[in-house]
């Protein structure tokens, strides 16, 4: 599963920058275009923080928009539907992908122990 090791890259990551301390949220920031469901991430992160230093924490996904930048008549669109990757504008096909692509840890919430 996509998500599964998705979850198991940003283990790594937030483990390193914690270095033993105890997370609370970790936020993620997630393009549309990467077809991640947010759900099944979070819940893939459970799985994979299970019985570790990280058993708790949480993720929270913020959903990037998918937008397209148009070659023939240079209109932005902001996709609804990530499959239909068209131009709103004038419906061309010649679209260059210049957001929702990206999958960033933001930042990391500490806690105390
Ligand atoms: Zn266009």
């Amino acid at each position: 599963m996509h998500e599964l090791s998705l979850c198991r890259s940003i283990y790594g990551i937030v483990e390193q920058s914690a270095h033993g301390r105890g997370v609370g949220v970790i936020h993620l920031q997630v393009g549309r275009m990467r077809q991640v469901v947010p759900d099944t991430l979070k819940y893939c992160w459970d799985l994979v923080v299970q019985s570790t230093g990280l058993e708790g924490s949480v993720l929270e996904v913020e959903s990037m928009p998918a937008v397209v930048s148009c070659r023939a008549c240079g209109t932005e669109t902001h996709l609804e539907d990530v499959l239909m990757v068209l131009c709103g504008q004038c419906g061309s096909t010649d679209v260059a992908v210049v957001g929702g692509e990206q999958f960033l840890l933001t930042s990391i919430d500490l806690v105390s122990a």
